[in-house]
């Protein structure tokens, strides 16, 4: 038997709780692993609270992400004892997932725990921070440099932005932080932000084009706010769009595109190939500052996961949660 939060649907409703479950019923894979620490993404509050139609079956594990070692494999790549982890490809969402003291997995989904983190520490970056160096990454092959001018972050105080602004700072970008919470200037200048901006000046209705400011951005709010970047983009500006937090909605014009030369460019971690997976996960080894990795994280147990869950959608979880599903 093992602990893991399991989300039902049914006649009584839609609801999500601690569960004793047996090892029997784990879902098809090729490797068992044994999960050390698992967190809470944007996408798992919305599967545990309902409030997306992100699980598409029931009953459910949540959790898009996990650490751990393998304890049984029939795979080729892996062997009892190795270091795991995994990030996205529909687990949480159709197949079960790592908030969960055990899971079973295909191994061709599996990316060994890089040497330099600790499994809580992969955790802490877990598909948030990983997306946030996909979004790096997007905005220097695009041509993106510290030298081209500011680089906007919004969201900045969840886990992408939180992620998104130290990396981007390490790198030597001035970063202008976007968040609705003016209590987290302190915290956001720590991790390297130069400017904090009122996310309310980018939420609303905006111009088709607006002053030329942004060399880059990388948005996790779609909707209005990420309408208004675009219109403030530089010429040859880049933008990475990865998340809704506003809205999935794009209520742009064209202008910034086709007479700024602005790109935007779309950043999906869950089916990313497996080589730009590895390439991000080596740079954020290299380009990410631990101790600012530790400033966003804060710990949470399997049993707290409902409940922080809660307060993830209500925008009230700062940085980056991680769960030790041992506890
Ligand atoms: P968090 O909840 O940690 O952060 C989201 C942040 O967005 C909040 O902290 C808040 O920042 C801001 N925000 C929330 N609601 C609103 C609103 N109504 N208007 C404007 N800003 C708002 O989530 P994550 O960082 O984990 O994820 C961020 C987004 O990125 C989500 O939409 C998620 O689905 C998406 N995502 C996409 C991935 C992909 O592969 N494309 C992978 C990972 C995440 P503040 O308090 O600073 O204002």
């Amino acid at each position: 038997m093992f602990k893991a939060v399991l989300i039902e649907k049914d006649e009584a409703g839609y609801r999500a709780g601690l569960r004793e479950i047996d090892d029997a019923q784990l879902p098809e894979g090729d490797v068992t692993v044994d999960v050390t620490y698992s967190t809470l993404n944007y996408k798992d509050g919305l599967a545990i609270t309902g409030k997306g139609p992100v699980v598409r079956k029931f009953p459910m594990v949540p959790g898009i992400d996990l650490a751990g070692t393998v304890r049984e494999s029939r795979h080729p790549d892996y062997k009892a004892g190795d270091r795991v982890i995994l990030n996205g490809w529909g687990v949480g969402e159709t197949h079960w997932g790592g908030l969960a003291q055990v899971a079973r997995l295909k191994g061709d989904w599996l990316v060994p725990l890089p040497e330099a983190f600790t499994p809580r520490q992969a955790m802490a970056i877990g598909t948030a921070g990983y997306t946030a160096m996909l979004c790096v990454n997007a905005l220097e092959r695009h041509g993106v440099s510290p030298d081209k001018g500011e680089v906007v972050v919004t969201g900045a105080a969840g886990g992408v932005g939180s992620t998104a602004v130290a990396l981007l700072s390490r790198l030597g970008y001035t970063v202008v932080a976007v968040s609705g919470r003016p209590e987290e200037a302190d915290y956001l200048r720590g991790l390297g932000a130069a400017e904090i901006l009122d996310r309310a000046a980018f939420s609303q209705p905006g111009k088709p084009l607006a002053r030329e400011r942004w060399a880059g951005a990388v948005d996790v709010v779609g909707s209005h706010t990420l309408a208004n970047v675009c219109a403030a983009a530089k010429y040859r500006g880049v933008v990475a769009a990865c998340g809704l937090a506003q809205g999935m909605d794009l209520p742009a014009s064209v202008a910034p595109f086709i007479l700024r030369g602005v790109s935007l460019i779309g950043i999906d971690s869950v089916m990313c190939p497996r080589a730009e997976r590895l390439d991000a996960w080596g740079r954020l080894v290299r380009d990410l500052d631990p101790a600012k990795l530790d400033a966003i994280t804060d710990e949470i147990g399997l049993t707290d996961v409902v409940a922080t869950a809660e307060r993830l959608m209500a925008g009230r979880v700062r940085g980056r949660v991680v769960v030790d599903v041992n506890r």
